[in-house]
């Protein structure tokens, strides 16, 4: 399997070459030349394996210069619960069943207690090998811009990986008090973290500006370093994510939920489309799906663009609960246009350059029309989402965090405005406990303050255990405590590798 831009580029590059660029050089991402095909036979011979077998085998379709024990070894180390250590869940990525034909898929029982970790646990593993495998001496440094789950889990990920030292950005005021502490006091040598006076977008804008300036990728390369990112642009991080889906379908089947072939919806809390995106890939493999549901929280681009086609970044960018999805530009995007136009890097190239000049483009009524025959999608603001997680709460004794709650208010939108009433799964990207102050707003205990202890005023309210790398969590030293201006970040990455 061999791998292409999503833009004018027509070089072929192996898996292994994918996942150490991250980029294409013409700015594009690269996406599988085709889809591997994934037959209801196969499905069902998966129904009898753990996680961690049946991921290694979806990633394996799609990884042709692994072998398919290094993907097993890889997996069953990423993959692995008790102990304490790894996932607090032995199914790794259990179903919740809410009721008859609803259930949560639920994707952080991982060292973070985000779905990041599905992909950060394994990735560091793929990229490295992908050094090997294309001959690279030199040691990578990730750097990392986060709003709050990514960081984290990157850190974790990498965390005294040989051959790699990484660097998380985060906005100083940006992030929760449980995110901000998981991050400052992350243990390991080759590790760093910064926060910086700015929000989101300008740290995001400095790594990528320091990733692209030559002059001082250069100088690294003195050092015996490149850069590279653990974003979601990465096909590192998007493959592990295509096998929770399968997954999911195997877990329906296991518990006799739905018969073969039966088709189902998921419904996805999206903010980089990197997730939804996964999904349809699978869809695209053969997993019977009928319906991807797109949740939006109040940045609802992303809506906007299903229901009419244009994509406009131009409009207010609101600061909400659910902060993983407040992204006005979501670039795993640009992959699903390449698939619905035919693959023509052009066009996709065009839609993107537009985007950067006007901050819009729009799509023609073909492309419209595949995007209303996958996708669904909605809404979901502020005060529904609480709204969300007390109901929820009070009528079915699960406690959802608020990423989560958008996608089961959108999903039971969906159900009211089409009838579908098929089997659905909501896919739950985080634990509750890492947004206590907002879901405990929800319960009716707006005024408890802030700060790591509101996880115990959280546990002992509603009886909820708090998950083992977050019941630590108060006790922990703050190891980092730097902050740096927009300007100084390069000044920073170049201290932390002169230093080694
Ligand atoms: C990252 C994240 C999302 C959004 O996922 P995308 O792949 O960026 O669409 C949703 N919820 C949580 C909790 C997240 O951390």
């Amino acid at each position: 399997m061999h791998y292409r831009s999503t833009r004018k580029g027509t070089a072929r590059v192996s898996s292994a070459e994918a996942i150490k660029r991250g980029l294409s050089d013409d700015g594009g991402l690269f996406v599988p030349e085709s889809f591997p095909s994934l037959s209801i036979d196969t499905i069902k011979k998966l129904v009898s394996e753990p996680y961690s077998k049946r991921a290694a085998y979806v990633m394996s379709l799609f990884l042709s210069d692994f072998s398919k024990n290094e993907l097993i070894r890889y997996s069953e180390s990423a993959y692995s619960s008790g102990n304490g250590q790894g996932f607090d869940h032995k199914e790794i990525a259990p179903l919740y069943r809410i009721k008859n034909n609803t259930f949560f898929l639920e994707l952080w029982h991982g060292p973070t207690c985000a779905f990041k970790d599905m992909a950060l646990q394994i990735m560091p593993q793929l990229l490295t090998a992908s050094l090997h495998k294309t001959g690279e001496k030199r040691k990578v440094c990730i750097l990392v811009a986060t709003s709050g789950d990514t960081g984290k889990a990157a850190l974790e990920g990498f965390c005294d990986v040989p051959g790699t030292e990484i660097v998380v950005f985060y906005p100083r005021d940006g992030v929760s008090d449980v995110q901000e502490l998981q991050m400052v006091s992350q243990a390991g040598e080759n590790v760093k973290v910064i926060a910086v006076d700015g929000n989101f977008d300008d740290a995001q804008t400095g790594v990528k500006g320091i990733i692209a300036d030559e002059l001082f990728c250069h100088e690294l390369d003195h050092l015996g370093y490149f850069l590279s990112s653990a974003n979601s642009i990465n096909w590192g991080r998007l493959v592990p994510q295509i096998a929770y889906y399968v997954s999911a379908y195997c877990d329906l089947l296991k518990y006799n939920d739905i018969k073969p072939g039966d088709t189902i919806n998921f419904c996805v809390p999206t903010g980089n489309f990197g997730n939804i995106l996964a999904a349809y890939y699978a869809q695209r493999m053969g997993l019977p799906v009928n319906k991807l549901i797109c949740a939006s929280n109040r940045n609802d681009v992303l809506t906007q663009f299903i229901n009419t086609g244009v994509y406009d970044k131009n409009r207010s960018f609101y600061t909400t609960v659910s902060p993983s999805m407040d992204i006005l530009v979501s670039s795993n995007l640009e992959r699903l246009l390449f698939e619905l136009s035919g693959k023509s890097g052009d066009t996709v190239a065009s839609y993107m350059s537009a985007l950067s000049a006007e901050g819009s483009y729009g799509v023609p009524d073909r492309v419209r029309n595949e995007l209303c025959r996958i996708f669904a999608s909605g809404r979901c603001g502020e005060e529904e989402t609480l709204k969300t997680i007390g109901d929820t709460y009070n009528e079915s004794d699960y406690l959802i965090d608020t990423h989560t709650a958008v996608a089961y208010k959108v999903l039971n939108d969906y159900r009211a405005n089409t009838g579908d009433e098929r089997t659905a799964v909501v896919v739950s990207t985080a634990s509750p406990f890492k947004f206590c102050s907002d879901v405990l707003k929800a319960l009716g205990r707006p005024h408890l303050g802030s700060g790591v202890k509101l996880i115990d005023t959280l546990s002992e309210m509603t009886g909820c255990l708090i998950p083992s790398p977050l019941a630590g969590l108060k006790s922990k030293n703050q190891r980092f405590s730097e902050t740096v201006k927009i300007g100084s970040m390069k000044k920073a990455v170049m201290d932390f590798i002169g230093g080694r």
